[in-house]
Formats: C-alpha cells, sequence, structure tokens
C-alpha cells in the first residue's frame, strides 16, 4: 500500500500558513504501517490542483487530500476530484440536513453558498465524523468498490476536523486495504538533564537487545525545552498485547536512565510540577527576573494550575529585587541573591515552596558576568538549593532553557520529599 498526502492551499505556499496537517498525517500513517511516499502542497488553482491528483493516483494506491472543502468560491476540491474522477458532482440530500442541522445548532441562518459543501462526486461517499459543515470524502478510483481498487480521500484544511476523520474512518480504511492486521502504537517518555548522545550511550546495550528480539524499538528526539524525548515504538496483534509490551520496555528504560525521566507522551514538565505539588498540598511562587515572567506563564497554561500556583514577582530591575525581595547590596547574579529571591518571595506571596533565577540573558555582558551566566534557586520548607550554570546559547534559548530547568530542580525535590 504505497499513500500520498497533497496539501491544497495558496497559503501554504506563500507561507503564510505551515503545512501542519501532512506532517501529523504522515505520522498517523507510519505509526499505523502503511508508507507515505510523498507529500505535495499545491496552490488554489484548477488545473495545478487536477495535475497534483491524478500525478499522485498515478503514483501510488491511496491519495489523501487535505483543504478546500470550504463553502467559498476558493474551495475547488470537490469540483476537481470529481474531474479527475471523470463523474459528475451530485448533491447529496443527507448532507444537506446535515449542515443545515450544524447552522441550526449555531441559531445562524445558512448561507445559500455552504449547499455547494453537500456536492459529492457520485460514486464517492461521505466519512461519518462531520464536526464542522465540510463533509469528507472516500472516493474510489473507477467506481470500483472493492478493496483492490485505488482510493482518494479528501478532508478539511481545518486541523481538528481533519484529525477526527483520519482517526474516526481514514487510518482504519487503509489498514483494511492494506490488510494489515497488527497494532503499531508508541509511548514517549520525556527527559531532562541528559544529552542525547549521553542517553544513547546509557540506552546502547538496550536497543542492542531489543534490536536482537525483534522489538519495541527506541527512538531519540530532541525537542529543545520539551525535552529529549525517548520514543518507544511497539506492534503486536491486538490494543492490548502492544500496551504491555509498551508498558515492559518503559519499566526497563526507566531503569536504566532513572529521575531524568519527568513525563509520559503528552505530561509536561510544568504540568507534572503541579501534580506533585498538589499532591502534597504545596503552594508555589516564582521570583523571576531573566525570564520576565515565563516560568508562572508556563504554570498558568496548565488547566487547573490555580490549586497550586500562587503568583510570581517578576523583578527585572535590581532595585526591585533589592526592595521587594530583600536581595541585599552588590551583585544581583550570584548566589546571596537568588538565595534571598527564593526565600523571600515565598514571604511576600504566601507560598510553601519557590523558585527564582536571575542571570544574564544576553546578548551584552553584565555585571561583569558573560552572557548565560544563570543562577537557579528552588526553595523548600525554608531550604534554599542555589546552582549556577553558563548556558551556550541565544538569549531564547537561555530564557527557555532556564525555565524548564529549574522547574526539573523543584520536581527532583518534591520526589524526594514525597519519597522521604
Ligand atoms: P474551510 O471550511 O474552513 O474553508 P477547507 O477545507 O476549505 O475548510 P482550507 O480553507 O484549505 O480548508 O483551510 C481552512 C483553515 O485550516 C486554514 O485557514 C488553516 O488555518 C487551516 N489549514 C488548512 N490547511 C492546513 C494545513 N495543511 N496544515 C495546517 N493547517 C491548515
Ligand atoms: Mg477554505
Amino acid at each position: 500500500m504505497r499513500c500520498e498526502i497533497v496539501a491544497v492551499g495558496t497559503e501554504l505556499l506563500l507561507g503564510q500558513i505551515v503545512d501542519t496537517n501532512s506532517s501529523w498525517i504522515g505520522e498517523r500513517l507510519a505509526l499505523a504501517g502503511i508508507d507515505c511516499l510523498r507529500h505535495t502542497a499545491v496552490g488554489d488553482n484548477r488545473e495545478r490542483m487536477r495535475v497534483a491528483f491524478s500525478d499522485a493516483l498515478d503514483r501510488s494506491d491511496a491519495v489523501i487530500v487535505t483543504g478546500g472543502l470550504g463553502p467559498t468560491q476558493d474551495d475547488i476540491t470537490r469540483e476537481v476530484l470529481a474531474d479527475v474522477l471523470g463523474v459528475e458532482l451530485i448533491r447529496d440530500a443527507d448532507v444537506v440536513v446535515r449542515i443545515e442541522a450544524v447552522f441550526g445548532g449555531r441559531g445562524r441562518p445558512m448561507p445559500a453558498s455552504n449547499l455547494r459543501q453537500a456536492d459529492v462526486p457520485v460514486g464517492s461517499h461521505t466519512i461519518a465524523e462531520m464536526p464542522g459543515t465540510a463533509p469528507g470524502l472516500v472516493c474510489p478510483v473507477g467506481g470500483g468498490g472493492d478493496d483492490s481498487s485505488k482510493v482518494i480521500y479528501a478532508v478539511p484544511g481545518v486541523p481538528w476536523e481533519m484529525k477526527q476523520m483520519l482517526e474516526g474512518t481514514i487510518l482504519s480504511d487503509l489498514k483494511r486495504r492494506a490488510g494489515i492486521s497488527s497494532v503499531i502504537r508508541s509511548r514517549t517518555l520525556r527527559t531532562w538533564g541528559r544529552s542525547e548522545s549521553g542517553l544513547a550511550e546509557d540506552l546502547a546495550a538496550e536497543i542492542e537487545r531489543l534490536d536482537a528480539v525483534g522489538g519495541p524499538t527506541i527512538a531519540f528526539l530532541a525537542s529543545g525545552m520539551e525535552g529529549l524525548k525517548v520514543r518507544i515504538t511497539a506492534k503486536a496483534p491486538s490494543d492490548a498485547e502492544v500496551d504491555d509490551l509498551l508498558a515492559e520496555e518503559e519499566v526497563r528504560v526507566r531503569a536504566i536512565v532513572g529521575p531524568i525521566v519527568f513525563g509520559v507522551d503528552d505530561q509536561t514538565m510544568e504540568s507534572v510540577v503541579l501534580d506533585l505539588l498538589i499532591e502534597q498540598g504545596l503552594r508555589m511562587a516564582t521570583a523571576e527576573s531573566l525570564t520576565g515572567g515565563m516560568i508562572g506563564s508556563r504554570l498558568t497554561d496548565v488547566p487547573g494550575s490555580s490549586r497550586a500556583f500562587v503568583g510570581s514577582v517578576v523583578a527585572y530591575d535590581g532595585d526591585v529585587k533589592r526592595s521587594l525581595l530583600g536581595v541585599p547590596d552588590g551583585s544581583v547574579v550570584c548566589e546571596a541573591a537568588v538565595t534571598a529571591m527564593a526565600a523571600n518571595v515565598c514571604g511576600v506571596l504566601g507560598a510553601d515552596v519557590s523558585v527564582a533565577v536571575t542571570g544574564v540573558a544576553g546578548p551584552d555582558p553584565q555585571e561583569g558576568e558573560e552572557p548565560g551566566t544563570v543562577w537557579m534557586a528552588t526553595c523548600v520548607d525554608g531550604v534554599v538549593d542555589a546552582v549556577r550554570t553558563r548556558w551556550p546559547f541565544d538569549r531564547t534559548r537561555i530564557r527557555q532553557f532556564t525555565v524548564i530547568t529549574v522547574l526539573n530542580a523543584l520536581r527532583l525535590r518534591l520526589l524526594a520529599r514525597r519519597d522521604a
């Protein structure tokens, strides 16, 4: 089964939006065990779309088209599909009813142009999932309904609509056509505190062992301030068996790399820290200089963060550090300064624990300290722990790495406190 993706939209070519649909679909196809041979982007132009669709169909068994299913004049995927398939469009009465229901539900009159979205190529059928007003389409080529015929799928460009249709219908349809009955699934362990090459070294023997027994596989993915991801991928005949394989391998990897694993899959450093705080009934504050509130911002991105996070003092100027946080006279990039910030912000904001950061984000040196020099501190149960780092990065990464590193330091202390 060879598959291709065609993304439709002039905005993609102009660089106004990034084609995240194709990368998401590509990842899902790989996990489903389906070969994806090519990604194409094409503007909203009838002739160029026609060539893109029919060339993809010549090369491959299945083509997934995303975009151009909307109600406006430049949304012409339906018309081009009918052209490529050599059939007419007919208005699907069921889809008309569903579109009217979507508008009825929103209490708005339906523009007549939306009815165009109910036009489907003869011989095609619509995808059951329809979260918006654009139906997705399954179009067997040559009218043949059997699994040996080629097929074009069309889904809207709106990412969450596209994803529902892929997950609900298209991936399983493709697997059935390809005769794939096994399940492939991944689990991502997120780590912080070890380099990619260091991790690869730690896990070299385990990867060799897995190679010899034929799976699961382990891959590394550096993701900046989201951590270094270790992705475990397993394949088995059923969901339950694949989950067992992933769980077993997760235990092995954790035993080898230790507490640098801070989360799994969608967990983030901040969500994990908040969970630990809530579990232990602790309230947290931040005292931020070079990060300018980024730590508080990341924490408050997590729904429910108010259960543990009380607030931040953004003390950027030296005088603010001294007057609000009791930083002693002299350098504000030193152990005494960061220690005062971490200890005193707890009192100022009524928190039990805190993190504090002060340093030189660059590009210029400050107080004789080189850019990248950062002091980070955590305060737990009144005890401050401070460390100095010298990041070899640009301003953006210095600030980002400071955020995740100081949160990780707090995570490790909260784990130790819990297990004490
Ligand atoms: P609509 O009914 O909204 O017009 P559509 O099927 O016509 O849906 P487009 O008009 O191509 O889809 O895109 C709608 C929106 O979806 C775009 O403005 C863009 O934000 C997003 N989008 C479209 N294509 C992609 C893509 N390949 N990757 C990521 N986002 C996309
Ligand atoms: Mg559109």
